[in-house]
């Protein structure tokens, strides 16, 4: 569902992402890990278009990804196009403050995908109890925890019924306490069969969750394998020593 054929990404003459090839399947979840400034957030961003590369190919969810030179020829409406199957949650969860609970989830629905306001709040109170979250409603962001707000955060993406999930160090901003709801969601979510890639530093799940991990090295993939094969008999010198590291 996301196809990455040696995509190339710089920032000015910085070389980010080098020859990534990469294929996330259905269903599947794919945790990366590596060091800080690898390019980890770039390569999740490609996937929904928030960056743009430059050489190779992406094909995200049947569409082809623009590259940066054909940017201009999609367009704001093509790309919210290629967008619409894919849900980010990132570290700071970006919730409206002004609105409620509800209004956050049921907005993108009712202004982006054009459902009744009716509809739109029934399936965000459905969602809210998905995540634990259903007496929350009609609270503010700021009148949250850390977590719950993370967690209507997800409510809010899985509201625009993506395909594939992207999670940039989802748990990274909570206090500690918070951080097992927040992973709760996300491990129910990928028993349900969500197509996930998720940037995380937290080792333990990654382990129980992904399908596979991938370590990311100053821009290249060094090694893809399953949890058991990367935590437990690195390959590579390099994955060795981040992971001694880290865990
Ligand atoms: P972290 O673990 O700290 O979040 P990361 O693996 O997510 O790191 P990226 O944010 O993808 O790393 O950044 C990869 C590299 O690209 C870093 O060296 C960073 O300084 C650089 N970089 C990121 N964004 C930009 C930008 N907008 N312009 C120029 N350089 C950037
Ligand atoms: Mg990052």
């Amino acid at each position: 569902i996301v196809t990455f054929s040696a995509v190339d990404k710089f920032y000015g003459s910085f070389q980010v992402l080098r020859g990534i090839d990469l294929e996330v399947a259905r269903g599947e979840v794919v945790v990366v890990i590596g060091a800080s400034g690898s390019g980890k957030s770039t390569l999740i961003r490609c996937v929904n278009g928030l960056e743009m590369y430059q050489r190779g190919r992406l094909v995200v969810d049947g569409y082809d990804m623009p590259n940066a030179e054909d940017r201009e020829l999609v367009g704001e409406k093509g790309l919210a196009d290629i967008r619409k199957g894919v849900g980010m949650v990132f570290q700071q969860f970006n919730l409206f403050p002004h609105k409620t609970v509800l209004e956050n989830i049921a907005l993108a629905p009712v202004r982006v995908r054009k459902k009744s306001r009716h509809e739109a709040e029934a399936t965000a109170r459905r969602l809210l109890a998905r995540v634990g979250l259903e007496s929350q409603a009609a609270k503010y962001p700021a009148q949250l925890s850390g977590g719950q707000q993370q967690r209507v955060a997800i409510a809010r993406s899985l509201a625009m019924e993506p395909h594939v999930m992207l999670f940039d160090e989802p748990t990274s901003a909570l206090d500690p306490e918070m951080v097992g709801e927040v992973l709760d969601v996300m491990r129910e979510l990928a028993a349900e069969g969500m197509t996930m890639m998720i940037v995380t530093h937290e080792m333990g799940f990654a382990r129980e969750v992904a399908d596979r991990v991938v370590y990311i090295d100053r821009g290249s993939i060094l090694e893809v394998g399953s949890p058991q094969a990367i935590f437990d008999t690195p390959q590579n010198e390099r994955t060795q020593m981040f992971l001694s590291r880290v865990l």
